[in-house]
């Protein structure tokens, strides 16, 4: 029964990386790229053991992809799981490359059938998943979501000094464009998704959204995917999460990510054109129609 090793570079989701790696059936190590409180956040997440990597003051995790690869690869696991932040996908490239392994994005679950290693995969924005059978490592990281933490006792935690770090340092954070989007603070939000036909259609949904003094926001294929939308302003799992008063889904199916990002709103309202929308089942009203008829027909109502 091989070990599995998860990498750690921020606290979100380090029980869910530890109970994914655990369905290898064998030990969970976890190299900790971080500060002190990290690591002890890591350790009381359920697994083995904490290898820990301690950052300086201003070098950013990517700078320790080498020395992590060596650590890692070091020790043969089976199976590497990572945090899907930037420098979690980062540091599992260099720990696939070190170890030979396969590098397999957006991992979900993992299991061992006798020598062979399963992977299950979210793939096509997670419509499907596969599942990936390999005779030798994997690595991948997590694309699932949360897991209660459940009480341990703290696993111990070694510090492992890192040599080749490499020579690069944050300079300076400044926000981005559009990160003064102000949807996390909205009381209303009207989000538009691949309901909506082109680009130029969005006159349309900005429109409401004037009318009703609301901010903008999408799902994730309309800001990721088509660029319609700065990405600051979707909502979901894996994008802005809030709390407004008011949300307004325009041509959005309701998919589970994108309901992840609602959850705490005071009220939904859904508008699709399919009466079987998922969205009609989270949403306190919901308007089945063409949202191309629907929305100039709330702007009329408006008075706007
Ligand atoms: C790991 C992972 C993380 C993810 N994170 C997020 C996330 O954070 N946020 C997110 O949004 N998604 C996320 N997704 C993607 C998510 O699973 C969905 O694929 C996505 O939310 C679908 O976007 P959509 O509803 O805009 O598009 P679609 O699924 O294409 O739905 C479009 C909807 O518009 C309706 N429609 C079409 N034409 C009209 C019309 N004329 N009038 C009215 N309605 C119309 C359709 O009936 C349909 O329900 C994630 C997926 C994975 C695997």
């Amino acid at each position: 029964m091989s070990q599995a090793w998860i990498i750690v570079t921020e606290e979100k989701q380090t029980p869910a990386l530890v109970a994914m790696a655990k369905g290898l059936g064998g030990k969970v190590i976890a190299a900790v790229i971080g500060p002190r409180a990290l690591a002890e956040a890591a350790a009381a997440a359920g697994p083995d053991a904490v290898k820990w990597v301690e950052t300086e003051q201003g070098r950013p995790a990517e700078a320790y992809a080498g020395p992590v690869a060596r650590l890692i690869a070091a020790d043969a696991p089976g199976a590497v799981v990572a945090s899907a932040s930037a420098a979690g996908r980062v540091l599992a490239g260099a720990t696939a490359v070190k170890l030979g392994a396969a590098m397999i994005p957006r991992g979900l679950k993992l299991s061992a059938a006798g020598e062979t290693t399963l992977l299950e995969r979210a793939d096509l924005d997670g419509r499907v998943i596969e599942t990936i059978a390999s005779a030798g490592p994997v690595v991948t990281f997590y694309a699932g979501g949360d897991v209660e933490r459940t009480p341990c006792s703290p696993a111990p935690i070694e510090t492992v000094a890192a040599d080749g770090v490499a020579d690069i340092r944050l300079e300076k954070t400044e926000p981005a464009a559009g990160a003064d989007a102000g949807i996390t603070k909205a009381s209303v939000v009207v989000s538009v998704g691949r309901g909506l036909k082109k680009k130029d259609d969005l006159t349309l949904i900005q429109g409401l959204a004037t009318a009703l003094g609301a901010e903008i926001g999408c799902s994730m294929p309309v800001a990721d995917d088509l660029g319609w939308v700065e990405k600051e302003r979707y909502v979901g799992r894996s994008g802005q999460h809030i709390t407004p008063r008011l949300y307004i889904a325009v041509g959005i199916q309701g998919a589970p990510q994108h309901l992840e990002g609602i959850r705490g709103t005071k009220v939904v309202v859904g508008i699709n054109n399919d009466p079987d929308a998922p969205i009609f089942k989270a949403a306190d009203f919901g308007i089945v129609g063409d949202l191309y008829e629907v929305v100039p027909a709330l702007r009329a109502a408006l008075g706007k």
